[in-house]
């Protein structure tokens, strides 16, 4: 079934709504019966949202219709195939992918998404087992795959790829590409405060970033111009395109608290099936660290997410909230231009040190633009 591109929430009611009910009760998140968007709905859509990684409102929005669509299948409950105009998702796919990935074949990510590299692990295993390599999963494959015992344990088939391709890549920041991605744009300001405006402070972060990027010899691109605003995956779909080594998605916080604040990095990955980008968390790390170590935001951590600009970006992603334009102190930082310029130098040394190896790094906070392996 397509996903309504609807946003449902309380006091909502209809067909979709409906289907969403239906869906949730089959997960075991909600009983009895509502033919209406109520307090209880909203509740089993938090409880959901928190279980797999999402923002956590009570609202299914198309992200979290796509989420309770695909946790509804279980490996062997539909053929699985690849098909490029739309792909198929689901827990079906996550755990072929975690299954393939344990026995030794290559799928780029444990993402859920049936993708070329997916169809391709399944015919080398198909071919491996003798069956016919037809890169679909049916009948005889789940059969093959059931039975068969992975032959080592220990170590993370991908993650040590995903490595390697940062180790091969080399050192030097010259000739590497980076793809910079503004939040919001467009109609949607995202958070406003004290005069700030969140897609504001995104561009214009991302236009010193851009520049500093540039001196050192990256490609660097920007995912919107200045008065735009794509969604997710359009932005996700144009980092793949121009095949980055990283993309680095910006954002301010905000919250009906005025207390609230800080800076938070987020990187790809969820609890199921231990789906991670490794290099994703590395690179996250270092740019948390590297922000708190020049300014001083609260300290809010990494975490992992499963928003789509993390999930449909093929090269580690990570998604900064810095600070929180609601609050006082975090916003008169953030319309300092001095302290974004140190913001941008963060993210800009943070880059360069996920390709240092460990005899080149220097310690956190200590590493200079005019240091920088170009
Ligand atoms: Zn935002």
């Amino acid at each position: 079934m397509e996903s309504p591109h609807g946003v449902y929430r309380i006091g909502d009611r209809g067909e979709a709504v409906a289907e969403i009910v239906g869906k949730l009760q089959r997960l075991g998140l909600l009983t009895g019966g509502h033919d209406v968007y109520d307090e209880a709905t909203a509740h089993a859509v938090r409880g959901f949202q928190q279980q797999r990684g999402l923002m956590i409102d009570g609202i299914v929005g198309p992200q979290t219709y796509q989420a309770i669509d695909d946790a509804r299948w279980r490996l062997g409950d539909r053929l699985l195939t690849y098909v490029p105009s739309h792909p198929l998702s689901g827990d079906d796919v996550q755990a072929l992918q975690a299954k393939l990935q344990e026995l030794g074949f290559a799928v780029a990510r444990v993402d859920g998404i049936f993708a070329a590299d997916t169809q391709r692990a399944v015919t080398e295993f198909q071919r491996n087992m003798g069956l016919p390599a037809d890169g679909t999963c049916g009948p005889s494959t789940f059969k093959a795959l059931q039975r068969i015992r992975p032959m080592a344990t220990g170590g993370r088939p991908d993650a040590l790829r995903a490595r390697e391709a940062v180790r091969a890549a080399g050192p030097r920041l010259s000739g590497k590409t980076v793809v910079i991605d503004p939040g919001h744009g467009g109609f949607d300001h995202g958070w406003e405060g004290y005069g700030l405006r969140e897609s504001d402070i995104a561009y214009d972060l991302a236009s010193r970033i851009e520049g500093r990027l540039g001196a050192t010899g990256v490609r660097a691109y920007l995912s919107r111009g200045r008065d735009q605003g794509p969604d997710e995956l359009s932005r996700a779909a144009f980092a793949n395109e121009t095949d980055a080594n990283l993309c680095v998605s910006l954002h301010t916080d905000g919250s009906m608290n005025p207390e609230a604040q800080g800076v938070a990095t987020y990187f790809y990955g969820n609890d199921l099936h231990g789906a991670t980008s490794s290099v994703g968390e590395q690179f996250a790390g270092l740019v948390q660290r590297e922000i708190v170590a020049r300014t001083d935001l609260l300290d809010c951590r990494t975490h992992a997410k499963t928003w789509d600009l993390l999930r449909r970006t093929k090269m580690p992603a990570v998604r900064l909230e810095i600070g929180y334009v609601t609050n006082p102190h975090d916003s008169a930082r953030l319309a300092d231009p001095a302290f974004r310029d140190v913001v941008a130098e963060s993210i800009v040394v943070a880059i360069q040190r996920v390709y240092l190896p460990p005899e080149q790094d220097a310690a956190t906070g200590m590493l200079r633009l005019g240091q920088l392996t170009v």
